[in-house]
Protein backbone atom coordinates (compact mmCIF):
# COMPACT_ATOMS: atom_id res chain seq x y z
CA UNK A 1 0.00 0.00 0.00
CA UNK A 2 1.52 3.26 -1.24
CA UNK A 3 3.25 5.38 2.18
CA UNK A 4 3.60 8.57 1.43
CA UNK A 5 6.11 11.44 3.90
CA UNK A 6 5.02 15.26 3.82
CA UNK A 7 7.03 17.82 5.57
CA UNK A 8 4.91 20.84 5.34
CA UNK A 9 1.05 21.78 5.64
CA UNK A 10 1.42 22.74 1.83
CA UNK A 11 2.44 19.70 0.87
CA UNK A 12 -0.34 17.60 2.87
CA UNK A 13 -2.69 19.77 0.53
CA UNK A 14 -0.70 18.71 -2.68
CA UNK A 15 -0.65 15.17 -2.24
CA UNK A 16 -4.30 15.38 -1.48
CA UNK A 17 -4.37 17.13 -4.93
CA UNK A 18 -2.22 14.32 -6.61
CA UNK A 19 -4.52 11.68 -5.02
CA UNK A 20 -7.59 13.61 -5.91
CA UNK A 21 -7.22 12.19 -9.31
CA UNK A 22 -6.65 8.79 -8.25
CA UNK A 23 -9.95 8.59 -7.22
CA UNK A 24 -13.61 7.44 -9.04
CA UNK A 25 -16.18 9.59 -9.21
CA UNK A 26 -18.31 7.76 -6.67
CA UNK A 27 -16.09 6.97 -3.59
CA UNK A 28 -16.00 6.70 0.32
CA UNK A 29 -12.77 8.48 1.81
CA UNK A 30 -12.05 7.59 5.14
CA UNK A 31 -9.67 9.76 6.98
CA UNK A 32 -8.18 8.93 9.67
CA UNK A 33 -5.67 9.79 11.99
CA UNK A 34 -5.48 11.91 15.86
CA UNK A 35 -6.55 15.12 16.64
CA UNK A 36 -4.07 17.42 14.45
CA UNK A 37 -2.99 15.30 11.97
CA UNK A 38 -4.02 16.49 9.28
CA UNK A 39 -7.02 15.16 7.88
CA UNK A 40 -8.49 18.29 7.44
CA UNK A 41 -5.91 19.50 5.66
CA UNK A 42 -6.07 16.51 3.62
CA UNK A 43 -9.47 17.42 2.47
CA UNK A 44 -8.35 20.91 1.60
CA UNK A 45 -6.85 19.11 -0.89
CA UNK A 46 -8.49 16.14 -2.44
CA UNK A 47 -11.53 19.14 -3.05
CA UNK A 48 -9.24 21.68 -4.72
CA UNK A 49 -7.92 19.06 -6.65
CA UNK A 50 -11.52 17.77 -7.82
CA UNK A 51 -12.03 21.31 -8.88
CA UNK A 52 -14.86 21.21 -6.51
CA UNK A 53 -13.59 24.53 -4.15
CA UNK A 54 -10.61 26.02 -3.30
CA UNK A 55 -8.48 25.11 -0.10
CA UNK A 56 -8.74 28.36 1.57
CA UNK A 57 -12.86 27.70 1.06
CA UNK A 58 -12.66 24.07 3.05
CA UNK A 59 -13.47 24.27 6.46
CA UNK A 60 -13.83 22.01 9.12
CA UNK A 61 -17.30 20.72 9.90
CA UNK A 62 -17.03 19.63 13.46
CA UNK A 63 -20.06 21.55 14.58
CA UNK A 64 -21.96 21.42 10.93
CA UNK A 65 -20.95 17.83 10.70
CA UNK A 66 -21.75 17.61 6.93
CA UNK A 67 -20.08 20.39 3.94
CA UNK A 68 -20.60 20.16 0.13
CA UNK A 69 -18.37 21.23 -2.11
CA UNK A 70 -19.07 21.78 -6.32
CA UNK A 71 -21.66 21.21 -8.44
CA UNK A 72 -24.70 19.61 -7.58
CA UNK A 73 -22.43 17.79 -4.48
CA UNK A 74 -19.48 16.30 -6.09
CA UNK A 75 -17.53 16.27 -2.87
CA UNK A 76 -18.89 16.29 0.64
CA UNK A 77 -16.97 16.17 3.87
CA UNK A 78 -18.31 15.10 6.99
CA UNK A 79 -17.00 15.10 10.58
CA UNK A 80 -18.57 12.00 13.10
CA UNK A 81 -15.97 13.94 15.92
CA UNK A 82 -18.92 15.39 18.31
CA UNK A 83 -21.20 12.32 17.34
CA UNK A 84 -20.99 9.13 19.89
CA UNK A 85 -23.73 7.52 19.44
CA UNK A 86 -24.70 4.98 16.21
CA UNK A 87 -28.34 6.51 16.32
CA UNK A 88 -26.85 9.96 16.20
CA UNK A 89 -24.67 9.53 12.74
CA UNK A 90 -28.09 7.33 11.45
CA UNK A 91 -30.21 10.43 11.64
CA UNK A 92 -27.59 12.05 9.21
CA UNK A 93 -28.78 10.08 6.21
CA UNK A 94 -25.51 9.02 5.11
CA UNK A 95 -26.34 5.95 3.05
CA UNK A 96 -28.40 8.52 0.44
CA UNK A 97 -25.20 10.87 0.59
CA UNK A 98 -22.71 7.43 -0.31
CA UNK A 99 -25.84 5.99 -3.06
CA UNK A 100 -24.77 9.95 -4.77
CA UNK A 101 -22.20 10.29 -7.78
CA UNK A 102 -19.67 12.02 -5.25
CA UNK A 103 -16.14 11.51 -3.03
CA UNK A 104 -17.71 11.58 0.85
CA UNK A 105 -15.02 12.62 2.76
CA UNK A 106 -15.31 11.47 6.35
CA UNK A 107 -13.29 12.03 9.50
CA UNK A 108 -13.69 9.45 12.49
CA UNK A 109 -15.47 7.37 10.28
CA UNK A 110 -13.68 4.38 11.17
CA UNK A 111 -15.59 4.57 14.69
CA UNK A 112 -18.50 3.86 13.35
CA UNK A 113 -17.47 0.96 10.87
CA UNK A 114 -20.75 -0.31 10.78
CA UNK A 115 -22.23 2.66 9.38
CA UNK A 116 -19.40 3.01 6.54
CA UNK A 117 -19.53 1.60 3.18
CA UNK A 118 -17.48 -1.58 2.91
CA UNK A 119 -15.75 -0.50 -0.65
CA UNK A 120 -13.63 2.31 0.38
CA UNK A 121 -10.43 4.43 0.43
CA UNK A 122 -8.81 4.60 3.63
CA UNK A 123 -6.12 7.56 4.23
CA UNK A 124 -4.64 7.10 7.45
CA UNK A 125 -2.44 10.27 8.84
CA UNK A 126 0.64 9.78 11.70
CA UNK A 127 2.10 12.60 12.81
CA UNK A 128 5.80 12.04 13.17
CA UNK A 129 7.34 15.63 14.08
CA UNK A 130 5.92 18.73 14.64
CA UNK A 131 5.27 19.44 10.32
CA UNK A 132 6.07 15.58 9.31
CA UNK A 133 3.50 13.07 8.46
CA UNK A 134 3.53 9.89 7.33
CA UNK A 135 0.42 9.11 4.89
CA UNK A 136 -0.70 5.40 4.12
CA UNK A 137 -3.29 5.36 1.23
CA UNK A 138 -5.34 1.70 0.94
CA UNK A 139 -8.63 0.34 -1.01
CA UNK A 140 -10.64 -1.31 1.38
CA UNK A 141 -13.31 -3.48 -0.27
P1 LIG B 1 -7.27 17.18 11.82
O1 LIG B 1 -8.38 17.48 10.87
O2 LIG B 1 -6.65 15.84 11.60
O3 LIG B 1 -7.67 17.38 13.25
P2 LIG B 1 -6.08 19.58 10.72
O4 LIG B 1 -5.86 19.30 9.28
O5 LIG B 1 -7.23 20.42 11.10
O6 LIG B 1 -6.09 18.20 11.54
O7 LIG B 1 -4.78 20.29 11.35
C1 LIG B 1 -3.48 19.84 11.09
C2 LIG B 1 -2.53 20.81 11.75
O8 LIG B 1 -1.21 20.33 11.64
C3 LIG B 1 -2.58 22.19 11.09
O9 LIG B 1 -2.41 23.15 12.09
C4 LIG B 1 -1.37 22.15 10.16
O10 LIG B 1 -0.81 23.43 9.93
C5 LIG B 1 -0.41 21.30 10.96
N1 LIG B 1 0.58 20.58 10.14
C6 LIG B 1 1.93 20.63 10.31
N2 LIG B 1 2.58 19.86 9.44
C7 LIG B 1 1.61 19.27 8.68
C8 LIG B 1 1.66 18.34 7.61
N3 LIG B 1 2.81 17.82 7.14
N4 LIG B 1 0.50 17.96 7.05
C9 LIG B 1 -0.68 18.44 7.53
N5 LIG B 1 -0.80 19.31 8.55
C10 LIG B 1 0.34 19.74 9.13
MG1 LIG C 1 -10.43 17.91 11.16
Amino acid sequence: MPTYRTASEEATIRLGEELARTLPRQRAVLLIGNLGAGKTTMAKGIVHGLGAAGPDEVSSPTFTLIHEYGQAGRVYHIDLYRLDEPREVATLGLDEIFDREAVVLIEWGERFPQLMPPQRTEIRIRTIGDDEREIEVSEVS
